[in-house]
């Protein structure tokens, strides 16, 4: 395990992720019903944009920081900003932290993570939250305990480094397990777009284990050079609203994201609702 998400904390991929999140949680918060938010590759919670790792990257620079200044805009957006303000200047949230801020007394977080230095720090940046639950293991062979939730009603997030070649088929394979254990249930996923065949073809897969309703939102800021240029995100069963609602905030983000003009937000349902 060499990657540290110390070096990318806000950058253009994290904004769209955490945006989406915001967004499926205000919807979950529309019914009164309690849900429960799994993480399955958590983080560390909280990130310094003045460490060493983010100073050298620099890749906060090519996102929060260009739209952590928008004011109005689209209501994922601005609550977005506010839980990232609410941080700090120079800090970013993960997700957990998001998370964490926007559930209610009744809701729940489970975040797991297996590096134990971004661990142990979670578990400080969580301690004031009473319903977040950090567990240090890896979070595809934990999952399945966690599945199906007493609550009936959830996100899961699944966000792993895609180290390794063979991540889009565990990321895949968790989706499965997630479907057949908890069909109801929404769930997020993360990919990067580094090769567009690998990533149609983990699209393909996920589609093949049958959600009833599945949305791919794409992000291409442009970039050049070495810079991962674009990035996705799966929502099976997203809840009712969510793509226009997702459509509106990227909309909002995407002057500020772009590389040679506006970052271009992509939109496509491969089940379900057109
Ligand atoms: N979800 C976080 C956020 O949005 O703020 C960022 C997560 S980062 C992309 C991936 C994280 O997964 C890293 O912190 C890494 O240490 C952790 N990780 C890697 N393999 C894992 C595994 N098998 N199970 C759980 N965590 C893992």
């Amino acid at each position: 395990m060499n990657y540290r998400h110390a070096f990318h904390a806000g950058n253009f991929a994290d904004v769209m992720k955490h945006l989406a999140l915001v967004a499926i949680l205000t919807h979950l918060k529309k019914k009164p019903a309690p849900f429960v938010v799994i993480d399955t590759h958590a983080g560390r919670g909280l990130y310094d944009l003045m460490s060493d790792e983010a100073l050298r990257s620099g890749e906060a620079t090519g996102g929060i920081e260009r739209v952590r200044g928008l004011g109005d805009g689209p209501e994922a957006l601005r609550l977005y900003l506010d839980v990232v303000r609410s941080c700090g200047e120079a800090r970013y949230p993960g997700s957990p932290l998001i998370a964490a801020k926007l559930l209610r007394p009744e809701d729940r977080l489970v975040a797991i993570e297996k590096h134990p230095d971004d661990a142990r720090a979670l578990k400080i940046a969580l301690a004031p939250f009473r319903r977040a639950h950090v567990v240090e293991a890896d979070g595809y062979a934990r999952l399945p305990a966690h599945l199906p939730p007493p609550e009936r009603r959830g996100l899961i997030l699944i966000d792993p480094p895609y180290e390794t070649p063979d991540e889009f088929a565990a990321a895949a394979r968790a989706v499965a397990g997630i479907l057949r254990r908890f069909a109801t249930g929404v769930v997020l996923v993360w990919f990067p777009i580094k090769s567009a065949a690998a990533a149609n073809a983990f699209c393909s897969e996920v589609l093949q284990y049958g959600p009833r309703k599945l949305l791919r939102v794409d992000l291409d800021t442009g970039a050049g050079g070495k810079r991962m240029a674009s990035a996705g995100l799966l929502v099976a069963n997203p809840p009712f609203g969510f793509d226009a609602d997702m459509r509106a905030a990227l909309d909002a983000v995407a002057p500020g994201l772009g590389h040679n003009g506006p970052a271009r937000p992509r939109l496509d349902w491969l089940a379900g609702p057109q």
